[in-house]
């Protein structure tokens, strides 16, 4: 995502109500049901963006509760825009990085993960950066639930080979994959695109996909 700092959107986001603040995040690991005040599914987005993908998801299925975790305020500030536009109670964000995950959530408290287009970090030094790596995974197993899946999203080749060669190492297995989403019909049912998504499809590139477990 382009960083542009946009003036304000710290303050911003500290006093939106959509926004898990940072103060409260220590609170937060085995406390979401009551965050959210139901017992529903937690799906998690890491690097959710401006939100399109999550803010539909959350309209499309109410009786799942979404979490967005965004790393800079001046993104996660479009999300929280939309937000004020069309609010959804099913819907929360926590800026943060997600490399701080367990202490945020509890061991099992996630029932799914998204990961969207997440930056490839292209040096081998930064590979541990990358949110597919198996430096996440091992993240990824302690708060997801054993029966919960793993979803990724790519148009980077790259990355997706990279994340695929992680899988064994860190003890995950494949449930579906494809090279090229947008022309695959049974992996396509219930797509929702994200920004990225919408645009490097437009400029004509396949997006890769797994869907990961252990
Ligand atoms: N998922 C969106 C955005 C993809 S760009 C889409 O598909 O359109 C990747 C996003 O991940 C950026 O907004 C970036 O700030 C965020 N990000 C990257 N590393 C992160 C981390 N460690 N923790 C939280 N967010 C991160």
């Amino acid at each position: 995502m382009r960083l542009r700092n946009v003036a304000g959107s710290r303050e911003a986001i500290a006093l939106s109500p959509y926004v898990v603040q940072e103060a409260q995040q220590p609170r937060c690991p085995g406390a979401w049901k009551e965050i959210f005040g139901n017992h529903r599914p937690i799906h998690l987005e890491i690097g959710m963006g401006k939100g399109k993908f999550i803010h539909t998801m959350a309209r499309e299925h109410p009786h799942i509760n979404y979490v967005g975790v965004e790393k800079y305020s001046s993104v996660l500030l479009r999300a929280v825009q939309r937000m004020e536009k069309e609010e959804l109670e099913n819907l929360k964000f926590l800026r943060m990085d997600a490399e701080n995950l367990l202490s945020v959530f509890g061991p099992g408290e996630v029932d799914r993960i998204y990961l969207n287009f997440s930056d490839p970090w292209p040096k081998d030094r930064h590979a541990g950066r990358r949110l597919p790596s198996r430096e996440f995974l091992k993240r990824y197993d302690v708060i997801l639930k054993p029966e919960g899946v793993l979803e990724f999203k790519t148009d980077n080749r790259s990355l997706f080979e990279f994340a695929l060669g992680e899988l064994e190492p860190a003890g995950w297995k494949l449930e579906a994959v494809t090279f090229d989403l947008h022309g695959d019909p049974g992996m396509m049912e219930g797509n929702v695109t994200t920004e990225y998504e919408e645009k490097f499809s437009a400029m004509g590139n396949p997006i890769c996909k797994y869907v990961i477990s252990r």
